[in-house]
């Protein structure tokens, strides 16, 4: 059998207990090494055979793991965050269905919501946004058109933008066209929840200059909306006035 599992954003207390009990008992690990931490490694069993995906193909990846299966081995597929965001599973699981091998997937905490929780803040907050759009600039995966950035922005949701921060100036120009104003908070997180972890925090103004200044090209999250700075309305569901299936308001 082989499980893809999400290791979580990086610190290796964030992986499920479910993930981390697979993590135990694998005889083989394959795992995202540019980007999960190895510390998950330390809870393999030393007889486990450990594989850093980063130099292999889907081919050599799918050889290590067909071949584990077939001997009768459990093989955890280890990648970063949650594996069902831009995880490259779905080929992989494909190829698995081609050759009749079961597979099963493990959840894990994605580092869009990580990196909302380093800066202590919600996603979706009354009279701002009720919607978040998780989405990335293209580079050389393309990124269908309707999906670009400027219509997106046009939504003026709460946006978690991967894989792009190497490309800022292009990110924020976008943005700015889109939301028809350079007045928009964003916060860029890099390495949410490592020991190395960065929140730079600006407008559409100035966050490029100062992610440059801080030298940071890539592993990070550029989380963009007034989710971040400005007026919010309180939630229904705690007020006093409002009932609901389980509790009576009072008006
Ligand atoms: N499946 C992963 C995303 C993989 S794509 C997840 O759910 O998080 C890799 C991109 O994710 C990076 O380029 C970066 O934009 C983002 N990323 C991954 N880990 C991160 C972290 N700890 N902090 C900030 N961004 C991270």
């Amino acid at each position: 059998m082989i499980h893809f599992v999400g290791a979580g954003p990086g610190d290796p207390e964030l992986i499920t207990l479910k993930g981390r009990s697979l993590l135990e008992q694998a005889d083989i690990v394959i795992y995202a090494g540019s980007l999960v931490s190895k510390a998950h490694l330390d809870y393999c069993k030393q007889s486990c055979e450990r594989y850093d995906s980063a130099g292999m193909t889907l081919e050599e990846v799918m050889e290590v793991a067909i071949r584990g299966d077939r001997e009768g081995k459990s093989v955890v597929r280890l990648h970063t965050g949650d594996p069902t965001i831009y995880g490259a599973i779905r080929e992989q699981m494909d190829f698995l269905k081609q050759n009749r091998v079961e597979y099963t997937v493990v959840p894990g905490v994605s580092s869009f919501t990580a990196s909302c929780a380093a800066i202590k803040r919600e996603f979706t907050v009354p009279d701002v946004s009720q919607t978040v759009i998780i989405t990335r600039l293209e580079g050389r995966t393309p990124v269908p058109e309707l999906e670009s950035l400027e219509k997106l922005a046009s939504h003026r949701a709460s946006m978690a933008i991967f894989l792009s921060v190497g490309d800022i100036e292009r990110v924020v120009e976008k943005l700015a066209e889109g939301y028809g104003s350079r007045d928009v908070p964003v916060a860029v997180v890099y390495k949410a929840t490592w020991s190395e972890q960065k929140i730079i925090s600006g407008t559409l103004e100035d966050i490029a200059q100062k992610v440059r200044d801080a030298k940071i090209d890539r592993f990070a999250q550029i989380l963009v909306g007034y989710f971040i700075e400005g007026e919010y309305g309180r939630s229904l569901l705690y007020h006093p006035e409002f009932t609901h299936g389980y509790r009576q308001g009072t008006e």
